[in-house]
């Protein structure tokens, strides 16, 4: 198994995405683990295998994801103007998300405009898509992931993760967690709040019933930590069952799968294979 020191300095070195990062460690079958791999494999063991194993590309990519790469790199343009003292500049922005989405959809104009009013003010910017790698200890590989937004106040931290969709969906208390345990490991931080920045893909901010953000501050329980281990420790047990025998079940909510156009398992509602 790759060691934490190791992936360490290979992420330190890297220049790419930390989807480069997590794709090539894939191609060489390195031993890793992340939230987004937690994700697939509670979702559905042959999620994970194609995702994963079989490493199948959804092409073109869910609109979905798309939008929220877009808007990620855009928030992150806008957070690293304001760690240089530059406030956000919404012209600026909407032709920077131009050229990474053509042509932007209305709601991804919107969320980056709700985005621009609703910035974190009295915070210093310590990190923006900060990569990161924490070890869990000798039983399980190292962890991957990427803070979107680390800030400071003092003696306070804040990391917080940014959010878009249809629905206002909630926190997963497991990246917080990960997120919040980088934090503390690379900053010294004692306290460190977890924020949660929804924006709702809304086609008329003039005419919306519900708001289209919302910013909440995530209480995490006193045992979250050992929790996320534990969480960890039952997904990586079934992570290691299907890379080993290359064979899965299908069990997920397939409606809701992207993979369920290419799954040769997938059915209509709740599937157990
Ligand atoms: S379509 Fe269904 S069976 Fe296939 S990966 Fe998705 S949830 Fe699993």
């Amino acid at each position: 198994m790759a060691g934490y020191r190791e992936l360490s300095k290979r992420l330190a070195a890297w220049t790419g995405t930390i989807g480069g990062f997590s794709r090539k460690l894939d191609r060489e079958n390195t031993s890793y683990i992340s939230f987004s791999k937690v994700v697939s494999v509670e979702f559905c063991s042959y999620r994970y295998l194609l995702e994963y194993v079989k490493r199948r590309r959804l092409r073109p990519p869910p609109a979905y994801f798309a939008n929220g790469q877009a808007f990620h790199e855009t928030a992150a343009r806008m957070y690293r103007g304001l760690s240089r003292g530059m406030s956000p500049d919404e012209t600026d922005l909407l032709q920077f998300l131009a050229r990474r989405a053509t042509p932007p959809a209305i709601e991804l104009e919107n969320a980056v405009r709700v985005a621009a009013q609703n910035i974190h003010q009295g915070w210093e910017v310590v990190g923006v898509e900060e990569p990161f790698v924490i070890s869990l200890g000798r039983a399980l590989p190292p962890c991957i992931g990427v803070a979107d937004l680390i800030l400071r106040r003092g003696r306070t931290f804040a990391v917080v993760d940014h959010k878009t969709g249809r629905r206002f969906s909630g926190a997963d208390e497991l990246q917080l967690v990960l997120y919040r345990e980088h934090v503390r490991r690379r900053y010294g931080a004692s306290r460190c709040l977890t924020i949660v920045d929804e924006y709702r893909w809304v086609s008329d901010l003039t005419k919306i019933r519900k708001p289209a953000f919302q910013r909440q501050v995530v209480q995490l329980r006193r045992n979250a930590w050992s929790q996320a281990i534990q969480r960890i420790a039952n997904a990586w047990s079934e992570i290691r069952e299907i890379e080993k025998s290359g064979e899965a079940y299908g069990w997920g909510e397939c409606f809701r799968c992207p993979y369920k156009g290419i799954c040769p398992k997938a059915s209509i509602g709740f599937t157990w294979w």
